[in-house]
């Protein structure tokens, strides 16, 4: 089908494991080609913070649907980047520490989480062409994207990169890191809801060896090749 005689706006979904460039390449993709970016793992991470804000044990189901009910995720691009404000605060760097990353991991295995932030994760992509970085963005959030990719690297490649975003963090080494990371490959791809796999019709790129801009020019391509055009 031609962009021309859709009613939904251009979707592309990246899904891949933690560390693999998704967020970097989706926020440079998003602004070459004049998309909207969704971060959905940042919308886990708000529910993690939230938790830990809370004192509330994940084992309370009252007090999970509460949270949730009252739960305010917001998105505003400053910049190159996409500051994160939840429940009113300005979150963006307090959800990127490896308490957050276990925690934000721990709340999405949760059927009553996933389906809360679910229909947010769709609106987000209904009002505008959209790239959406995640773990089962083509798998379940957008069944129907006009093109999915997986991006995946080598465990050591994404601990590195894992590393130099939580660089002036105390204690932590690239030991610590592959072990955290292969832990959280092992959970995402082993939960009952919406486990991270690859969807049958993604486009895999591996970017162990690739540079950001080669990354970004593959999946810009892809998308031409898929008939968007930007303007
Ligand atoms: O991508 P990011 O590392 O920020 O995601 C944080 C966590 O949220 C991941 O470990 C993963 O468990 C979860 N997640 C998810 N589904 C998504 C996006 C992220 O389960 N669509």
């Amino acid at each position: 089908m031609s962009a021309d005689h859709r009613k939904q706006p251009f979707i592309i979904t990246l899904d891949g494991p933690s560390g693999s460039g998704k967020s970097t390449a989706c926020r440079r993709v998003a602004a070459r080609l004049g998309l909207g970016y969704i971060d959905t793992g940042a919308m886990y991470r708000c529910v993690g913070w939230a938790v830990r804000e809370a004192g509330l044990n994940l084992d309370d189901e009252k007090g999970l649907e509460k949270l949730l009910a009252d739960l305010k995720i917001s998105f505003r691009p400053a910049g190159t980047e996409n500051r994160v404000f939840c429940n009113g605060q300005d979150v963006t760097r307090a959800i990127r520490t490896p308490e957050i990353d276990r925690l934000a991991s721990a709340v999405s295995a949760i059927g009553r989480v996933r389906r809360a932030l679910l229909p947010l994760q769709r609106a987000a992509g209904r009002s505008r062409p959209a790239i959406i970085d995640g773990r089962d963005a083509g798998t379940v959030i957008f069944p129907d994207a006009d093109l999915k990719i997986y991006l995946d690297a080598d465990l050591e490649t994404r601990a590195r990169r894992r590393l130099k975003d939580q660089a002036g963090e105390k204690g932590i080494d690239l030991e610590k890191v592959i072990s955290a990371i292969r832990e959280r490959d092992r959970a995402d791809s082993s939960r009952a809801n919406a486990p991270l796999k690859m969807a049958d019709d993604a486009i895999l790129i591996d970017t162990t060896r690739m540079s950001l801009d080669e990354v970004c020019e593959e999946v810009a391509r892809l998308a031409r090749d898929r008939g968007f055009t930007n303007g």
